[in-house]
């Protein structure tokens, strides 16, 4: 769902009003307006009573956690440099590896 309105309708919508021009064109105008924001608010409302699934988490790929690789040069107590991997908790999904839809 989303807010946007088909130019088809509010070109149809506008030829209709300017076609029956006279005292009540103003009052045509207000209406459609009216109509546009109702309908903003509808959406609103859905928006807010509509549960949204959750779905797999967009930075960890649903795993819940981050890896990242950690460069451990060598140095004296170790002969060969070596890449760890170390994981942190996903920011995102806070390690549950969902988000609603939408965020
Ligand atoms: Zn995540």
């Amino acid at each position: 769902m989303d807010d946007r309105v088909d130019m088809h309708y509010v070109l149809e919508r506008l030829e209709g009003i300017i076609k029956g021009f006279g005292p009540k064109t103003l009052i045509e105008l207000y209406r459609f307006k009216d109509e546009l924001v109702y309908n903003l608010g509808v959406n609103q409302m859905n928006r807010v009573r509509e549960p949204r699934a959750d779905v797999k988490c967009p930075e960890c790929d649903g795993d819940g956690y981050i890896e990242f690789d950690v460069p451990r040069p060598h140095n004296v107590n170790r002969d060969v440099g070596v890449i760890d991997v170390e994981r942190v908790t996903c920011e995102t999904c806070h390690g549950d590896g969902t988000v609603q839809d939408g965020e």
